[in-house]
């Protein structure tokens, strides 16, 4: 046997429904969707992709959720940039000797749609994550909440590998 690094994998969910607020803006994996709204409801900025990714990289590295690094009872986050959570938790993550190696995820909407800014939200997630991050969009097909438009969800599974001093 070689002694070929050990990985971990992680897999994370997160749903939000939309706001009932006309001005609340519309927030995924970091990339604001100008013109299109309400935005999804939350605590933080209820950007589900970054956190469905930040908490399949938490459960990666076997360091609990998002909840527990980041309590939506916090008066400090409220509004939060989630992204900038995201980076945080890759800080934690490679602080315990992991290394993030990618992410996908798989965001399940309607609208806004995706294509145009794929690129943009790929490319903020990535930045935060320290490796590659890819999104996918899927359409609900008119099935439960998410096909009555109540909200956004979002699956993402992460890989780390233990960094070898
Ligand atoms: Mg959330």
């Amino acid at each position: 046997m070689t002694d070929a690094p050990e990985i971990r994998i992680g897999q994370g969910f997160d749903i939000h429904p939309f706001s009932v607020d006309p001005a609340r803006p519309m927030i995924l994996g970091g990339v604001t969707f100008e013109g299109f709204g309400p935005g999804l409801a939350g605590h933080s900025d209820a950007d589900v992709v970054a956190h469905a990714v930040t908490d399949a990289l938490l459960g990666a590295a076997g360091l609990g959720d998002i909840g527990s690094h980041f309590p939506d009872t916090d008066p400090d986050l409220e509004g939060a940039d989630s992204i900038e959570l995201l980076r945080k938790a890759a800080a934690s993550v490679r602080a315990l000797g992991w290394e993030p190696q990618n992410a996908d995820c798989s965001v399940v909407l309607d609208a806004p749609k995706l294509a145009e800014r794929r690129g943009d939200m790929e490319a903020r997630l990535s930045d935060a994550l320290g490796a590659p991050v890819t999104v996918k969009g899927k359409r609900p097909e008119g099935i439960g909440s998410l096909g009555r438009h109540e909200g956004i969800a979002c699956w993402a599974v992460a890989l780390v590998s233990q960094a070898h001093g």
